[in-house]
């Protein structure tokens, strides 16, 4: 059924997941069949999708997301959140599955263990996409990763535009579909998913020349405080050195870092210049707390430009 409402203007849009991040602290890891008490529990806004909307939002884009939460307090918290940050977020149908939670124990050493219920985010469909596909072919960029349904995410770059850039995080990590790795401009990835996908414990370049041959368009590597590494269809590779920072919390570098990324490429940036503001913008995030955190000063970076 085509939609009937107006297709917003919207450069940005992002498919993915919402969740709510349930934190607590422990001193040690209970064994199998024991408690053990934890420090407070702090509930924040997160998932993938939402993380990299809020996070562009606030660096200035004009952003949809596309993601499913359930009929819940969680679901509240996490439209509120996106509110917030003035990202337009359609209501989706079925809202019949709780919203996605990711339940975090955080050890004496910041370790994470992590239990992931995907929740609403399973319910994320097709449909939901066809509901929207005008908005999705409008879009300059497509952002997308994999905590959602494959075949969703197939379905998302199927309506995008020709006009459309793709950008991808396969996090977590999983086998792509050629459709849908052609499309990719880039596919933005860390050492860890990079390893993955090309099979390659060489180099960052060797990996992002392997992953070239598979038929993304460019590939970009994070690689922590060192940066980041661009390969772009030619064959030409980029690395941009990684700005000194004090870590705080490396909780969503990953999602700021892409989020910006995708943000500077729908206003028609370069890659290899958005890509050393992302790097800017990932190391202000492990410099703050929380995944949907950009500290104040990287939006002051933002504003002053890369
Ligand atoms: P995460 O899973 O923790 O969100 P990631 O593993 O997906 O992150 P990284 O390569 O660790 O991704 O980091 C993404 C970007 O964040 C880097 O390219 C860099 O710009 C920034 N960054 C990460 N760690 C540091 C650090 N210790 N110092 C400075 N910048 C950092």
């Amino acid at each position: 059924m085509p939609t009937t409402s107006p297709v917003p203007d919207v450069p940005l849009v992002v498919v993915g997941s919402a969740n709510v991040d349930l934190v607590v602290r422990v001193e040690r890891r209970p064994l199998p069949g024991e408690t053990v008490r934890g420090g407070d529990l702090a509930v924040h806004p997160g998932g993938k999708g939402a993380n990299q909307a809020v996070a562009a939002a606030r660096l200035g884009g004009r952003v949809t997301l596309l993601a499913q939460i359930g009929d819940d307090p969680h679901g509240e918290l996490i439209t509120r959140a996106l509110r917030d940050a003035d990202v337009d977020f359609p209501e989706l149908p079925h809202r019949d599955r709780p919203t996605g939670t990711a339940m975090i124990v955080v050890g004496p050493e910041g370790d994470n263990s992590i239990v992931v219920s995907p929740g609403a985010n399973a319910r994320l469909s097709p449909r939901d996409i066809a509901e929207h596909r005008e908005r999705l072919f409008a879009a300059r960029v497509l952002s997308l990763q994999l905590e959602i349904p494959l075949a969703t995410v197939t379905a998302a770059v199927r309506a995008a535009g020709p006009g459309t850039r793709v950008v991808l995080n396969p996090s977590p990590p999983a086998d792509l579909p050629t459709e849908v790795l052609t499309r990719c401009d880039p596919l933005v990835l860390n050492q860890h998913e990079a390893r993955y996908l090309s099979g390659s414990d060489a180099t960052p370049e060797a990996a992002a020349e392997a992953l070239l041959t598979r038929g993304p368009r460019s590939v970009v590597i994070t690689l922590g405080a060192e940066g980041a590494l661009v390969a772009e269809g030619d064959g030409t590779i980029t690395r941009v050195p990684g700005v000194r920072v004090p870590v705080v919390d490396t909780t969503g570098a990953g999602d700021a870092f892409t989020a910006a990324l995708a943000w500077r490429l729908s206003e028609g940036e370069g890659i290899v210049a958005a890509v050393r503001y992302a790097v800017r913008i990932g190391a202000e995030a492990v410099s703050a707390t929380g995944a949907q955190s950009l500290s104040p000063r990287g939006r002051a970076i933002a504003a002053a430009g890369a």
